[in-house]
């Protein structure tokens, strides 16, 4: 009992929300659904009316007998009418079921793609992104793959297989059994094989995922391959999985293979069954010739549906899997998309937070504090490690931080609506992610629509102007994926005149100069300072050069701080930053700069 309420369960689980999809389109599905039956009704009968006019034919061949040459043609004309029933039930049911299915796999991949989303960074921190696109595409499909011939072929086989026993049986018993001994057969054979079958069909497509990952890894880092001339044995590791991949999908033809042939030797053999009985039975008296062929046709029209219906019950464990990874998806709660949306400024207090990322037990930033006034910068300076980036993260909560430890405009963070928070910060991140397309689109990736001067103002703020005569198209330029084709330091500016664009309240610059050479570096930070215009700043860097106009610098140090203050009251203190300071400008002197 609790086994199968347990089973129940997981089937809700894997099929509720596909099912829930389905209700949607009723209308279309009893449009097909109403189909099925009229369709199998019509299928029924015309070998029923085929099989009337052979013994009609039969007994009219006498010399002195006569052709009902009447019935005939009623029969004729009623063949004609169910042909055309036939035909366009099957069109109408087929159309609509198929198209019902496909319209579910579209909802499915819809909600999961709006709930993914919504879905916290942290969750993106532990997931996969070839798997996540593995549970779009290939689950999806896979459910509704099961979805549409269940429908379909199971409504045909509902109506059929009864109606066509009851039939068969109330003909000739004789000839039904020996028909029954034959599927009986056919099904343990099948219990046996099927299984097998899926766990192939498992291992394969296991196989080829582990292809896919290593190639797509391989392919991304396939500079790192050739640094360390890696690539014999990464085509040694290429090549075992595609052995892996093609011995599944040997075994897995040869199964099938076997399959295919016992099914289609069983439909000869219940032929010959039926056959074998029949005759004895029209020879008997007991069946006319019309009748015998009224069967065998019957159990030609039973068999499609029935195999169908085998490979569909075939693929269900493999579809109840992907239900249930696609499920996985919706169970993680999303973020929360309520709070206060007050106009916000950008006055910045943190008090004694203490922070560690889900499932860390070590704080990544310990008992920090620290105000920033509206208009004011904030240098974030420390090792690699340190927590400057965790910082930035927080504020734009994409991880929460403990209650009453992150203030804006006296606003807890985790009061406010996280799209309005994210609204108030410009953010230009450690690693500029850049989208495959022009440069115009990836600096104007906020949408809405700057004009032509606030992009030329913001490309000019980010020194990105200075590069456009090198690239091909200027901003019309391809970039190839993630940006691909353009340098380190040019990735960087069109991140950073991208963050600028926006003229948001407030900037987070998180190393985002570290790829750009000292003299582009001081230039975009005397226009970043002309254009500041009382924007608050963040900016987390290892070049000390870009922070000694900010008005609080934090040097962090294993998550807390370390040294406080401004750059002069830093330098008088002596400790940690003086050092790096002294260090960065005796560096940039010999470089011919000034720090
Ligand atoms: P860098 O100068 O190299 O950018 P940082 O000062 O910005 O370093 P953070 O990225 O804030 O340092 O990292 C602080 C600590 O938090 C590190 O120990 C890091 O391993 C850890 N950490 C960073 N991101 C995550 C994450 N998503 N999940 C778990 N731990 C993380």
């Amino acid at each position: 009992m609790l086994q199968h309420l347990f089973r129940l369960r997981s089937l809700r689980r894997a099929f509720g929300r596909p099912t829930r999809l389905l209700a949607s389109h009723w209308r279309l599905v009893a449009v097909g659904v109403a189909c099925v039956p009229i369709h199998a009704a019509a299928t029924l009968w015309m070998p029923r009316l085929l099989g009337e006019t052979l013994d009609l034919l039969a007994r009219g061949r006498g010399a002195d007998a006569e052709l009902p040459r009447q019935r005939l043609g009623q029969i004729a004309t009623l063949l004609a009418g169910l042909a055309l029933v036939e035909a366009v039930t099957r069109y109408i049911s087929r159309k609509t079921l198929i198209d019902v299915s496909r319209y579910v796999e579209r909802d499915l991949k819809d909600q999961a793609l709006a709930h993914l989303q919504r879905l916290p960074i942290a969750w993106f921190d532990r997931s996969r992104t070839g798997d996540l696109v593995s549970r779009l595409t290939q689950d999806a499909e896979l459910v509704r793959f099961v979805m549409g011939p269940l429908l379909l072929h199971g409504g045909s086989a509902l109506c059929l297989l009864p109606a066509g026993i009851v039939a068969m049986a109330a003909m000739s018993v004789p000839v039904t059994l020996a028909c029954s001994v034959g599927f009986g057969l056919l099904f343990l054979v099948m219990r046996l094989l099927v299984p097998r079958l899926h766990a192939w069909s498992k291992r394969s497509q296991e196989a080829i995922g582990e292809l896919s990952q290593r190639a797509q890894e391989d392919f991304a880092g396939i500079r790192v391959v050739w640094q360390f001339a890696a690539e014999e044995r990464e085509r040694a590791a290429l090549a075992t999985r595609n052995r892996r991949y093609l011995f599944a999908n040997l075994r897995l033809v040869r199964l099938r293979a076997a399959v295919n042939a016992i099914t289609h030797s069983t439909t000869g053999l219940v032929m010959l069954a039926v056959l074998a009985v029949g005759g004895h039975e029209v020879i008997g008296g007991a069946l006319t010739v019309g009748e015998l062929f009224q069967f065998t046709v019957w159990l030609g029209l039973m068999m499609f549906p029935l195999e169908i219906l085998g490979w569909t019950f075939a693929t269900l464990p493999r579809a109840f899997a992907a239900g249930v990874r696609i499920e996985e998806l919706f169970e993680t709660p999303p973020e929360s998309t309520t709070g206060a949306t007050p106009p916000l400024r950008g006055h910045l207090q943190v008090k004694d937070l203490t922070f560690a990322y889900p499932g860390q037990v070590r704080p990544a930033l310990r008992e920090l504090s620290f105000e920033l006034l509206p208009g004011h910068k904030l240098g974030l300076v420390g090792p690699v490690g340190a927590g400057k980036s965790t910082l930035l993260a927080l504020c734009l909560r994409f991880y929460d931080p403990p209650r009453g430890t992150i203030f804006v405009d006296g606003h807890d963070v985790l009061d406010l609506q996280p799209a309005a928070l994210r609204a108030l910060f410009a953010l230009a991140p450690q690693e500029p992610f850049l989208f495959s397309d022009t440069v115009l689109s990836n600096v104007g990736f906020a949408g809405g629509t700057a004009s032509a001067t606030a992009i030329d103002e913001a490309v000019a703020a980010a020194a990105l102007d200075q590069d456009l005569p090198q690239l091909p198209a200027g901003l019309q330029t391809l970039v190839g994926e993630r940006g691909v084709t353009l340098s380190g330091g040019q990735k960087q500016r069109v991140s950073l005149a991208r963050a600028l664009l926006g003229d948001r309240p407030a900037l987070l610059l998180d190393d985002t100069l570290s790829a750009v050479d000292p003299t582009t570096e001081r230039r975009i930070l005397a226009g970043l300072q002309a254009t500041r215009r009382g924007r608050t700043m963040l900016v987390a860097t290892h070049r000390l050069s870009v922070v000694a106009d900010a008005d609080l610098i934090l040097v962090l140090d294993g998550g807390a701080v370390k040294e406080r203050g401004t750059h002069r009251q830093l330098l008088e203190h002596a400790g940690d930053y003086a050092t790096a300071w002294r260090r960065q400008s005796e560096a940039a002197a010999l470089e011919g700069g000034s720090a």
